[in-house]
């Protein structure tokens, strides 16, 4: 077994129906492997202490999947509610109580030409059990991150706001990039050198008390986690201020965190080498990180609109 590949073959809700996890193909000439036009999410059920599980913010997702495919002129051959109802649908097949679940719309065989217009529109939806992306021991220890010598793709050619499959070559480059230098993690600046995000997660610095982290106006992806952080800051009545951040800033905080999906809420103990705050999560981190479990899980949550019950 590779590392990260997935334990356990789940079947997959292919093109409308279940088949075997061997069963999920796709041919060779599939437009999306070679030029990229696909759209993608990443989505978390999670247990709560009641013992029921919920999908978080699963209508959330699903209409950012939709978007990412209005941007990439991809017409779903499904609806929202179907997308929906095919999640829930695979996850209760698989029996997950906790997973992660990847729904992909991509273009089939047919044209090789670029714009291929009449190539089928393929759906898949893959939910398997998924632990912490960037190991347990980085959710309390914290993570070392390097500033990427990567840009976040810009605004003017790409779009920032899609999690279109082709615009991940920037992400895989700049992780694969951080990795192979000892880092956990890398964060990219956007082509003007102010701070963007990390390959799959948005950031938040803190600075006396106060949470910053990059407009979303800026070269990031409206992350629904980070949505997510700026409602629990808000009902924790710890200020927040969506403000362009440099490089220094990255650098001169008390703490720092990342946040995604995948990646929930992550402390970062080092960027560059330099310590942030103590070298450790720092309070509002951790006050944070746990009112996002809480959350995620519908314990002690005054959120439960953001669970849908499997
Ligand atoms: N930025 C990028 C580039 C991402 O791929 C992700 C993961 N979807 C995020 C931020 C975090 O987004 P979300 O909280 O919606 O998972």
């Amino acid at each position: 077994m590779f590392p990260g590949l997935m334990a356990d073959k789940y079947p997959i809700w292919l093109d409308g129906e279940i088949v075997p996890y061997e069963a999920a193909t796709t041919h060779v000439l599939s437009h999306s492997l070679h030029y990229g036009l696909g759209a993608f999410e990443g989505i978390r059920a999670y247990k709560g202490e009641d013992g029921r599980s919920a999908i978080f913010r699963l209508k959330e997702h699903v209409k950012r999947l939709f978007d990412s495919c209005r941007i990439a002129t991809i017409e779903v051959p499904f609806t929202e509610q179907e997308i929906c109802d095919a999640i829930l649908h695979v996850v209760r097949h698989n029996k997950l109580a906790e997973c992660y679940i990847r729904p992909l719309v991509w273009l089939g065989e047919g044209s090789i030409k670029v714009a291929a217009l009449d190539n089928a529109v393929r759906v898949a939806i893959a939910a398997w059990p998924w632990g912490a992306y960037l190991g347990d021991e980085a959710l309390e220890r914290g993570v070392r991150l390097c500033v990427s010598s990567y840009s976040r793709i810009g605004v003017r050619s790409h779009f920032e706001k899609a999690k279109i499959s082709g615009q991940y070559v920037n992400s895989v480059l700049a992780k694969r990039e951080a990795l192979a230098n000892g880092f956990d993690e890398a964060i990219l600046l956007d082509a003007q050198g102010f701070v963007a995000e990390g390959t799959g997660e948005n950031i938040f610095v803190v600075r006396d008390g106060t949470i910053f982290t990059p407009p979303r106006g800026s070269s990031i992806l409206a992350g629904i986690t980070r949505d997510t952080l700026l409602t629990l800051a808000a009902d924790a009545e710890i200020p927040v201020r969506e403000e362009t951040i440099t490089r220094s800033d990255l650098y001169l905080n008390d703490e720092v965190f990342m946040c995604g999906t995948a990646a929930e809420v992550t402390p970062v103990r080092e960027i560059d080498g330099r310590m942030i705050g103590n070298g450790r999560r720092g309070p509002i981190a951790a006050r944070i990180q746990k009112d996002y479990f809480h959350a995620v899980r519908g314990n002690h949550s005054n959120h439960p609109e953001w669970l849908t019950y499997i």
